[in-house]
């Protein structure tokens, strides 16, 4: 049997050796189709199954024992249908031609270990075959030995099993796991290889392997579209004199000469070739002992991405000079409030928090260094915090605002939003406009007032006067309550402008209008000067009593000024004053008589030795007099 064991050995070798140089020539194959290369390991497997049927040793005549049995079950697994089909086909065809008396039953079980080796395939379809599945394979092939050696005819009488069922079944079994762990192996190269083939080819770079002289030993898809070429077999052995101009050949081959005489990588140098903007890198490629036996080269199209920036720059540029160049202060904040950018003019413009007004700042932080230090006033004291929340809160919507800064300037701020949220903020300065604006309202107020009020006095002029007579003699008689006046004239005044000068008349006159204002109380009453020295004080809502109590009030005042005044019969300014009263039904039907009553009153008040205060009888009877001071 030792005899045996060695035979059985070298057997188990050739088949072992068969199946490793199909793992080492299986690569050659991959450039063919599919099939082509399932075809050619069935006939590599057929092969060794054959050879191993050449080395078999003759247990009895026509019976051979040998290990042809494990090539077609891992062709059967390993290779699917068509490689099962070749490989059992050639060994079965060969055991027909070798004869014997085990024949039939040789070819059975070849056929068995086939059929086995398909079921593999089958079992694994979906997966590629591991570790677990050679073990399975490699047991069934063995329990189909053992069966087949108990079972068929032939071996069965020459008393196969017994003689040498063992070593044969073993050494099958340890063939089919050898072979399989070798096939297992080379299926995981050939996986990696092609991930790494079809990154080369598919990379959406350039890429290259050169020898040392230049010339391209292999490339990419991307460098034959480059080029033109169909295939990239057509570019192997040219050098970049075949493919571009001989002074940007030259220019290339140089630097790549460098990279192989130093062994120093090329990294991100910048070339132009056919009008593209390239940025390549090479590196040198050693062998085992060191020696640099040529280039890998990857070579990156940054053409749009250079257009892209240039464009970027340019528009930049332009953004800020635009931007330089511009009077108005301008300021970009993002979504969260922090500026993008502003210009010096946005930060001038802001005379003490233009230092906090930064890229990068948040726009609480400037608010707060706005506050600090007092740069708006009329910010409420109590409420710092959230007068800053709610100013912050603002560059989330379109604004246009004015405010005032500590120095009286003012400034336009324009806050529009864009859609991703970013704002936009324009200042201006408009302190001359707004204080031309401010300019403006005033005079039209003084204006407004001058064409109201008496130069002298500041009373109601008679123009304004007989507007605001019209509109409350309405009013009363609308609300239907009595409405009373007074008309004042002061006495011997021309005499007293003929003794003291105009000049002291004019001051005089300005002390009885101030007699006048402080007699009356109610807003609604109104004192205008009517004339020259006469005054007319309207009452509405007040009754005839009412007025003779205003009268009264102004006498007294008047009397306590004590104005001297030699040409009078009293030695001092004195008034007459004449009253009237409506109620709302004459006022509706004839306001003026108001007047006209009032005018006679104090026209009687006159002939009656003045200083005094007559009120209008409304029957003709005689008048309420009133004698002053
Ligand atoms: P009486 O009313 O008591 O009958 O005598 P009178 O001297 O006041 O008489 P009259 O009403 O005729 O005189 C009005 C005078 O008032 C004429 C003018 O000298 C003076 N006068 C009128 N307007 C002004 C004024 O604006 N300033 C000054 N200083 N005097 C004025
Ligand atoms: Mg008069
Ligand atoms: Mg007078």
């Amino acid at each position: 049997m030792n005899g045996n064991w060695t035979q059985f050995g070298g057997n188990l070798s050739f088949v072992c050796l068969a199946i490793s140089l199909w793992a080492l020539f299986s690569i050659q194959f991959q450039h063919h189709s599919f099939r082509q290369e399932k075809i050619a390991f069935g006939i590599i497997a057929g092969a060794a199954s054959i050879g191993s049927i050449l080395l078999a040793i003759e247990f009895h005549p026509g019976i051979y024992i040998d290990m042809r049995f494990a090539p077609l079950a891992l062709a059967g697994m390993f290779g699917g249908p068509i490689a099962a089909a070749f490989a059992a086909l050639l060994a079965i065809a060969f055991r027909f031609f070798v004869g014997g008396a085990a024949m039939v039953d040789g070819i059975i079980t070849m056929a068995v270990a086939t059929g086995i080796g398909l079921a593999g395939h089958g079992w694994t379809r979906k997966r590629s075959p591991g570790l677990m599945d050679v073990a399975l394979l490699s047991l069934a092939l063995g329990v189909a030995l053992v069966l087949s050696m108990a079972m068929l005819p032939t071996l069965v009488n020459a008393h196969v099993l017994a003689g040498v069922g063992f070593p044969l079944t073993a050494l099958n079994c340890l063939a089919t796991v050898l072979g399989g762990l070798v096939l297992l192996k080379t299926q995981q190269w050939e996986l990696e290889r092609s991930i790494l083939v079809t990154a080369f080819s598919q990379s959406p770079d350039y890429l290259y392997v050169k020898d040392r002289n230049s010339r391209f030993i292999t490339v990419n898809e991307n460098m034959t579209r480059l080029f033109r070429f169909r295939t990239t077999a057509e570019m192997t052995g040219l050098s970049d004199f075949n493919l571009m101009s001989r002074p940007l050949a030259e220019e290339l081959y140089y630097l790549e000469q460098q990279v192989i005489d130093t062994g120093v990588p090329l990294i991100d140098s910048t070339e132009y070739i056919e009008g593209r903007f390239l940025l390549a890198s090479k590196v040198p490629l050693r062998d085992k002992q060191g020696r640099v036996i040529g280039l890998a080269g990857v070579t990156r199209d940054v053409t749009e991405r250079t257009a892209l920036e240039r464009e970027l720059r340019e528009s930049k540029n332009l953004l800020s000079h635009a931007m330089a160049g511009m009077s108005d202060g301008i300021a970009m904040y993002d979504s969260n409030g922090f500026i993008l950018f502003c210009n010096d003019q946005y930060r001038h413009a802001f005379p003490l928090s233009g230092d906090a007004r930064v890229v990068g700042a948040h726009i609480s932080d400037i608010l707060r260094r706005v506050v600090e230090t007092g740069e708006r006033p009329g910010i409420p004291e109590g409420d710092i915090e959230g007068w800053i929340k709610a100013a912050a809160a603002s560059l989330h919507s379109n604004k246009d605002e004015e405010v005032q800064l500590h120095n009286g300037d003012w400034r336009s701020i324009r806050t529009r939003l864009a859609e991703d949220g970013t704002a936009m903020a324009v200042v201006s300065d408009i302190t001359a406009t707004k204080q031309a604006e401010i300019a403006l309202r005033l005079s039209a107020e003084q204006l407004k007032n001058l064409a109201e009020t008496d130069g002298l006095t500041g009373m109601v002029n008679r123009r304004a006067f007989d507007e605001a007579f019209t509109r409350e003699t309405a009013g009363s008689a609308r609300k239907n309550t009595p409405f009373s006046l007074l008309m004042v004239d002061i006495d011997r005044f021309k005499a007293y402008n003929d003794t003291y000068g105009h000049p002291a008349g004019d001051q005089c006159l300005r002390v009885v209008s101030k007699c006048l204002r402080q007699s009356v109380s109610r807003p609604a009453d109104i004192v205008a000067r009517y004339g020259g020295e006469e005054f007319v004080v309207f009452l509405p809502d007040t009754s005839a009593k009412g007025a003779m109590i205003v009268a009264e009030q102004f006498a007294r005042r008047l009397a306590q000024e004590n104005i001297a005044h030699s040409g009078s019969e009293f030695a001092r300014v004195t008034a007459s004053i004449g009253v009237s009263c409506a109620t709302g039904a004459v006022l509706r039907t004839n306001p003026n008589r108001l007047l006209t009553e009032a005018d006679a009153a104090l026209y009687d008040a006159k002939t009656q030795g003045r200083n005094r205060i007559l009120a209008h009888s409304p029957n003709g009877d005689r008048p309420t007099i009133k004698e002053a001071g």
